[in-house]
């Protein structure tokens, strides 16, 4: 395994590597690597004959009052694992090659960037999407692997893709959780011992939902309700919000009905800010 710090470096290599009929999996990443990363990256090694990992703490998706200095960051123990997991190329580039002086394009997915997470980060999908299309630019991988505990992200991504013409299939991979139901979270890190406990929370006050649902209760107010007094009844939980929308296009709804609907939370224990979510009407 190789790790890469260049852009054109990697630029080069993976023109080469299409010229060779390769197919490239690129998984983008943060670092601080655990579970829910790695089953991205088995899905790309399954599917592709070349898989790169980005690891690439993106200062522009960071507001001005967020973790970005504290972010959890330690290439060697994620180049460590990812070499493990059969990974060919990691790319782990500084923020002045991927931003050098004079950078001043920016990507915006309108209409899907301003709500939910985006509503209570200003800005945050604006970073996100610039920096995927950067990647999705320099590598032009066959699949770009991503995961569905950031489901506002993923449906961003797809967008962006479609919008801007990128040959990338975007693959999806389901939430990988901790026994207690907790998603998995470089964030989980921050949380005390009586936090992260209590997190367990979230996936419970999803899971009530669900029941609710498969019960014949079709109100997305009630469902979002039931989720609220759930998380409120946890002393240490403070939730930011809870929405039921429509699970392709992010658009509120008012009833469970036959497109997939989403619930989405996001709460904060102390500093520290998780969010989870949950296709309400259907069975995993
Ligand atoms: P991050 O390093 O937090 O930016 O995450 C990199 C990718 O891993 C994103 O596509 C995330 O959605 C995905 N990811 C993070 N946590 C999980 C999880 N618990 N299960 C599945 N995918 C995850």
């Amino acid at each position: 395994m190789e790790i890469i710090n260049r852009k054109a470096r990697m630029a080069s290599l993976t023109r080469k590597l299409r010229r060779e009929n390769k197919t490239i999996g690129l998984v983008p990443t943060m670092g601080a690597l655990h579970a829910g990363h790695l089953s991205l990256v088995q899905e790309a090694r399954q599917m592709c004959d070349i898989v790169i990992v980005s690891i690439f703490v993106n200062p522009t998706q960071f507001g001005k009052n967020e973790d970005f200095d504290k972010y959890p960051r330690d290439l060697t123990a994620d180049a460590a694992m990812l070499a493990e997991y059969q990974v060919d190329y990691v790319f782990a580039p500084t923020a002045a090659e991927i931003y050098p002086s004079g950078f001043s394009t920016y990507v915006w997915v309108e209409g899907f960037s301003e709500t939910l997470e985006g509503e209570i980060r200003p800005g945050h999908f604006r970073g996100v999407a610039t920096v995927v299309a950067i990647l999705l630019n320099t590598i032009r991988p066959d699949f770009a692997f991503f995961g569905q505990k950031d489901a506002q992200q993923s449906i961003i991504i797809k967008r962006l893709t479609k919008d801007l013409g990128f040959e990338t299939e975007i693959v999806v991979m389901p939430i990988i959780r901790e026994e207690s139901g907790l998603a998995m979270s470089s964030r989980n890190a921050f949380l005390s011992p009586e936090e992260h406990q209590a997190a367990a929370i979230i996936f419970r006050s999803l899971k009530d939902a669900k029941i609710a649902v498969r019960e014949g209760e079709r109100n997305a107010s009630i469902l979002a309700q039931i989720v609220s007094e759930r998380i409120n009844s946890e002393p240490l939980a403070n939730l930011d919000y809870v929405a039921v929308v429509d699970a392709e296009t992010l658009e509120p709804v008012e009833k469970v009905d036959d497109r997939e609907i989403l619930i989405a939370v996001a709460v904060r224990f102390g500093k520290t800010r998780l969010i989870d979510n949950t296709i309400l009407n259907r069975k995993q």
